[in-house]
């Protein structure tokens, strides 16, 4: 029997607003804990939350990024739970009326586009963290931090329309790439800024009915995402195979082991006695504000996309890379502002600096080579103080060390060689080297050609101006 996967997501992003959402301390990362509380994010008796207008606003970007209706009438509701990271004893969220519903976005897989639909995007805060002194094993004491409790996040949950592990982890990159672009999230899936639960069912394929599901939570890498929901299809398939059944449940990510254990039975939205919070007023949002959002919305990947293929007449597959962040994609443009030949500028981005930057596992914005060091060694090429191929070489260097090219190129001698004597008296040296060659060569062994050059180039540690070479070469044989 052959199965097919069935995927939906459920997508937290923290959002970069200076405030929590409902009081107005600041929402720092990293500082000493329990800084930034006040009796409103701790639960204390009688504090009551205020809605922070800018969460409202990053939160319409993004659902005007992904297609979806923004409601003009929605509830904050509260979700009840006990947990010693949650000092109210529930957390605010909104449950029956979203924010936002019936979007889509779109995602490129093997050259095909196909949409994804988002079901709803809704407001919530966060809850604090625990800090645990000892090992799993024994645990001596347990800490609570509430610096991160109340802090802003959207929910982005998605149809159940992914159909593989690739489509869900391209999903998940694409909408990475729109919160960057709208400067609401940073994407930071390490620290924890977006996070993804994974759910996963498997079907007869053919069949139109859905299979029991799992959710996989703590997915905290693209990597990682993609690894969980091969091991829960398989682990699923092998359930049913063996004749038994799928039980809906809450499991959790394993990465050392790869593997995904069960957490806890799945819990249904009436266990948390869901209802509208009291303290805070339904949201209306008018019209006129969604269009002035509408209106300050950046370029977004789609628009840069085409963009760049029009102004700089690069390939689409080029443009496609180079705005996978837009902190690439501005790279990319300030490097051809100072050396104008846009498809070397991606060639050279797309080939040398990826592979150096993913061979680290490092970001764009990690670099030392900043696009005014790229578009100077680029110029070197271009006037032929360089080759293309010590180019390479000294480009490696840059990365390594941040120095400008020039200064590469002094130290260790790399410019080329293209003065006529110089190489004059090398090919003579090679040439009288190689008698035995030579007399065939003039014979009509014509490919021997290709080596006179290897020998010249090793010679000179490549450093010889190789039209110079040819040129001198061919004289000098005919000769
Ligand atoms: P809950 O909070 O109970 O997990 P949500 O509605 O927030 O429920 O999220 C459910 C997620 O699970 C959605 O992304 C949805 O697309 C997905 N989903 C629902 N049913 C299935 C299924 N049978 N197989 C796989 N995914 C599913
Ligand atoms: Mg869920
Ligand atoms: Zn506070």
């Amino acid at each position: 029997m052959e199965y097919e996967p069935v995927i939906g997501l459920e997508v937290h992003a923290q959002l970069l607003t200076k405030t929590k959402i409902f009081c107005g301390c600041p929402t720092t990362f990293g500082a000493e804990p329990n800084k930034y509380t006040c009796p409103v994010c701790t639960g204390m008796p009688g504090a009551l939350p205020v809605l922070n207008k800018q969460v409202v606003e990053f939160t319409i970007r993004m659902a005007l990024a992904t297609h979806c209706n923004i409601a003009p009438y929605s509830v904050f509701a509260r979700k009840n739970y006990f947990y010693p990271d949650l000092p109210k004893g529930y957390q605010i969220s909104q449950y029956e009326l979203p924010i936002a519903e019936h979007g889509y976005v779109e995602i490129q897989l093997n050259g095909k586009k196909k949409r994804i639909g988002i079901t709803r995007i809704h407001m919530e805060e966060d809850a604090g963290k625990l800090v645990h002194k000892g090992t799993i094993e024994t645990t001596e004491a347990s800490y609570v931090d509430f610096n991160r409790s109340s802090v802003p996040l959207i929910e982005i949950v998605s149809e159940p329309d992914i159909r593989s592990p690739k489509e869900a982890a391209e999903y998940l990159k694409e909408l990475r790439t729109l919160l960057q672009y709208l400067e609401i999230c940073d994407g930071n899936m390490e620290e924890g800024s977006l996070r993804c639960d994974a759910n996963v069912s498997v079907r007869p394929k053919g069949s139109k009915k859905f299979g029991t599901r799992t959710e996989v939570k703590n997915l905290n890498s693209f990597r990682n995402v993609e690894h969980a929901l091969d091991y829960e299809i398989k682990r699923q398939i092998e359930v049913i195979e063996s004749g038994e059944e799928v039980v809906q449940e809450t499991r959790l990510w394993d990465a050392n082991n790869g593997k995904t254990l069960s957490m806890r039975g799945k819990e249904e939205a009436h266990d948390y006695r869901y209802f509208p919070d009291p303290d805070l007023v339904p949201l209306k949002i008018d019209k006129e504000w969604i269009e002035e959002v509408r209106k300050s919305l950046p370029e977004l990947p789609d628009q840069k996309r085409e963009r760049f293929v029009s102004q700089y007449g690069i390939p689409e597959y080029d443009a496609a890379i180079l705005t996978a962040t837009k902190a690439l994609a501005n790279y990319y443009e300030k490097t051809v502002a100072i050396f104008n030949e846009p498809k070397t500028v991606s060639n050279w981005i797309m080939s040398e600096l990826l592979r150096e930057l993913k061979r680290d596992d490092k970001d764009i914005e990690d670099i030392l080579i900043t696009p005014e060091k790229l578009a100077a060694l680029l110029k070197l090429i271009k006037d032929g103080t360089i080759s293309g191929k010590i180019a390479k070489e000294v480009f490696v260097q840059m990365y390594e060390t941040g120095k400008e090219a020039r200064e590469i190129v002094e130290e260790r001698g790399l410019a080329q060689l293209s003065n006529e004597d110089e190489l004059s008296n090398v090919i003579d040296e090679v040439l009288s080297s190689l008698p035995k060659e030579v007399e065939e060569y003039k014979k009509g062994k014509e490919k021997l050609f290709g080596f006179f050059i290897g020998q010249v180039m090793k010679r000179t540690k490549n450093r010889a101006n190789p039209k110079l070479v040819n040129e001198i070469l061919k004289k000098k044989l005919k000769g």
